[in-house]
């Protein structure tokens, strides 16, 4: 099969930091994958090029990147049920500095969160047998413990884009990892941290990084069981969150919906007109794109009262 391989291109060293497309004529087996064609590529046209792909078997997560506009592992990837008008495009994934071509630095991009995060479980000083767990206490664990670390979950997280300093899926998989394993005696140090900035709360779910990992691992959900864990214990170091959930509570009991204004203006703790002048930029971004909810014609809604009851059955009071 002939093919045309559009590849991404950059070298700092004499394309400086604009990058390129190069076009590159293959000829492959019909079962080939989009890695052999890269190596092909290397092996017998262009030996400057730079991607990385080292157990071509899909354990290494190494050849992560985008093949026709989606986060795919290169050497798991066919030629066959990727090729467009026999034409294949190749890119590093999205929002991560790239140093040449398709490499691209991990360590700015991934691998710092994780250390930060402390990696590696940390064990109480306890008596022999400790580490004897049996299967069932493992199991909620075997899924995030065959992380690549290949980072997709992180090339599709929405709020990343934004913030490149949000931990991300993939760094607060590793967190849940940790957090939940039985021998772990770091629970309350690994919580206080992913509870706090740029952490749990930071994410958006909108379920993009569980669509980009390839393994299955949903990373949202394990962001979701850190907070269900961080419910469960008390959210205690983060005030901003506390408020955020205690004013969502009250809205809807009180008025059968969420009151939006009441509730960005109680995360944010405004309790003056300083505080309301601090919320005039988002304000105004929401206003120009009509989004800008009115506390004032926030009202009841029909079978608010309802609502409520079953807030005071569930809290015991009925
Ligand atoms: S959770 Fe999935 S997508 Fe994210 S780094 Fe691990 S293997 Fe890759």
């Amino acid at each position: 099969m002939q093919i045309t391989l559009n590849i991404h291109r950059k070298d700092p060293a004499t394309n400086g930091e604009k990058p390129t497309f190069q076009a590159y004529q293959v000829e492959v087996e019909e079962d080939a994958t989009v890695l052999d064609a890269l190596l092909q590529v290397r092996d017998q046209q262009d030996p400057t090029l730079a991607f990385r792909g080292a157990c071509q078997s899909g354990y290494c997560g190494e050849c992560a990147m985008h093949i026709n506009g989606k986060g795919r592992f290169a050497c798991l990837q066919s030629v066959q049920g990727i090729v467009k008008k026999d034409e294949v495009k190749v890119e590093p994934i999205r929002n991560i500095p790239v140093l040449k071509d398709l490499v691209y630095d991990m360590e700015t991009f991934l691998f710092r969160k994780i250390k930060n995060l402390r990696p590696g479980v940390r064990p109480a000083a306890a008596p022999a047998g400790m580490y004897e767990l049996d299967d069932a206490q493992l199991a909620p664990l075997r899924n995030a413990m065959t992380c690549h670390m290949c980072g997709l979950c992180d090339e599709g997280c929405t709020v990343i884009v934004v913030d490149k300093d949000f931990m991300g899926p993939a760094a607060l998989t590793k967190a849940y990892r940790h957090v939940f394993d039985p021998r772990d005696a770091d629970t309350e140090a690994r919580m206080a941290q992913v509870n706090g900035a740029k952490g749990i709360w930071d994410c958006t779910h909108c379920y993009e990084a569980n669509s980009h990992c390839p393994l299955g691992i949903e990373p949202t959900d394990r962001i979701f069981d850190l907070r269900d864990l961080a419910f469960r214990r008390g959210i205690t170091n983060n005030p901003r969150v506390e408020r955020h959930h205690l004013s969502f509570i009250e809205s809807v009991k009180e008025t059968g919906h969420l009151n939006e204004a009441k509730l960005a203006m109680d995360t944010e703790g405004v309790t003056n007109v300083r505080g309301l002048i601090s919320l005039m930029p988002t304000a105004v971004r929401a206003f120009r794109r009509g989004k800008l909810p009115n506390p004032l014609t926030h009202k009841k809604r029909p079978g608010a009262e309802k609502i409520k009851r079953i807030f005071e059955k569930v809290e015991g009071k009925k």
